[in-house]
């Protein structure tokens, strides 16, 4: 067996940017150390910021000679309170305003401390009963009474309240648009950048990410969507959102405030399964090694999270705040690689075959990756101009065989980059389909990915006589 097969990771890492990791050197390292694609979260990002780390990260990939993908995550639909002067230290049972016109707080003539909200419409949408929970639910209130100008509250849970705190409502429908101003302007400059997927922050129901889907489509652009699942409302929308984004990201952060959080592994399950099962990719994110943040090892607790996600078969695990503001960002990512290539041996031992697809195309592919897993060591091989030959072998879940996918595209082997056991290799096509599979066998000898005497299954649409034929071949390399 050659090295490379022994050693290659199936899951994809998503690494987010942030002070602790936006740095040349640092992003030279994460890019070696195996990361595949780079968030940047745009609720903490100003565009020169933006433009200066994508053009950074890209020169980094050509350093490590390694390119990896860039996924912009705009904010979507998302309520904050305003500045405070300075942290108002909120007690058990004290009355306390949200206010959507400024200076409207103590109408009454009480005096009641108030801050801020960026949404008129809040007073509409919510109703007496509700809960506001603020600061990724640090602080909970419940709300006694409304008028137009303001909510007032009693607080539940005290805490500290600072400025432009994020703001969760369970079970609220929210009336804001999906794709903002803001959303609008961020997305323009990740596009000018040529980033390769953006992330829909709250995603309630498959008609938000059309909004976007047009907005890219009115710039010709050919960037992914990837479909955030934060609330209630996506969960019981869950099937139809899958089948209108291009990926899945299982946010856990914002879920496990608005969704009980005995239902959170609950929710993850039947999310991985249902893109397994409709063909999208899947990322799991958050909290997967929250305290790396600041100590250097993981809890026990964390390790089997992440060796949940591995089993489930999600495409990729996520890192946020680890990497972001954490001490420890490249050992978060070692850590990820060492537990999810344990987890990959483990699991190949049990693996049960999905069903996914039922086209033709899907047939040839599935025939492909059911000979490979007959194989012992062999490895797939296809060649893609779009990604999509690459993305059917990935949903297969192939037990134990790499997906070595061909593009001639760089655009679409960065994309390549989110999907399960897809190792993306750029080469310029022959106008000969047996030249091209020459050259390509011939790259994989050269940089060890295969060895003489190796088996490789290739699933190919050759173009023969103007018509695309779609074949299975099995070679050994010589
Ligand atoms: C989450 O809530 O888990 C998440 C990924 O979203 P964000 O980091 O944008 O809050």
């Amino acid at each position: 067996m050659s090295q490379a097969a022994s050693t290659f990771r199936r899951t994809k890492i998503v690494a987010t940017l942030g002070p602790a990791t936006e740095s040349e050197a640092m992003l030279e390292h994460l890019i070696r150390a195996g990361v595949d694609v780079i968030r940047l979260n745009m609720a903490h990002a100003r565009h020169d910021w933006t433009r200066t780390v994508i053009r950074r990260i890209r020169a980094a990939s050509l350093r490590a000679e390694r390119e990896v993908a860039i996924m912009m995550d705009i904010k979507g639909p998302e309520i904050r309170t305003g500045d405070v002067a300075v942290p108002l230290a909120l007690k058990a049972g004290e009355i306390f305003d949200f206010t959507v016109r400024p200076g409207s707080s103590g109408i009454s003539g009480e005096e009641v401390r108030s801050v801020d909200v960026n949404y008129q419409g809040l007073v509409h949408d919510i109703q007496v009963g509700d809960e506001v929970l603020v600061d990724n639910g640090l602080l909970r209130l419940e709300v006694l009474e409304k008028n137009d100008a303001r909510i007032r509250c009693r607080v539940v849970i005290p805490g500290e309240l600072k400025s432009r705190r994020h703001i969760n409502l369970p079970g609220v429908k929210v009336n804001l648009p999906s794709f903002t101003e803001k959303d609008r302007a961020d997305a323009t400059v990740g596009l000018e950048e040529g980033i390769d997927f953006i992330a829909l922050s709250f995603v309630r129901e498959a008609a938000d990410i059309e909004l976007l889907r047009a907005f890219l489509e009115e710039k010709r652009s050919k960037v992914r969507i990837i479909a955030k699942i934060e609330d209630q409302s996506a969960i019981s929308n869950l099937a139809a959102i899958i089948a209108g984004c291009d990926g899945l990201m299982v946010a856990r952060g914002d879920l496990g405030i608005e969704c009980p959080f005995e239902e959170l592994p609950v929710i993850q399950r039947r999310a991985v399964r249902e893109c397994l099962a409709q063909g999208r990719p899947v990322i799991v994110a958050t909290h997967m090694l929250e305290s790396m943040i600041t100590q250097p090892v993981p809890t026990r607790a964390e390790i089997t999270d992440v060796a949940n996600a591995v089993y489930e078969l999600a495409d990729c695990v996520m890192l946020s705040g680890e990497t972001t503001i954490g001490k420890y960002p490249l050992e978060c990512v070692r850590m990820l690689d060492a537990i999810s290539r344990r987890i990959e041996r483990e699991a190949a031992e049990t693996w049960t075959e999905p069903t996914v697809g039922t086209g033709d195309r899907m047939k040839v592919l599935k025939s492909a990756v059911v000979l490979a897993n007959q194989i012992p060591d062999a490895k797939l091989v296809t060649f893609t101009r779009h990604g999509f030959m690459a993305q059917g072998l990935a949903l297969l879940r192939p037990a134990r065989a790499p997906i070595l996918a061909f593009t001639p595209s760089l655009a679409v082997l960065r994309q390549l980059r989110l999907l399960r056991a897809v190792d993306p290799i750029q080469l310029v096509f022959a106008s000969d389909p047996n030249e091209t599979i020459e050259s390509a066998l011939a790259l994989l000898k050269r940089t060890g990915r295969v060895d003489s005497g190796d088996k490789v299954v290739i699933a190919t649409d050759i173009v023969a006589s103007d018509r695309l034929v779609d074949s299975v071949q099995l070679r050994t390399i010589r």
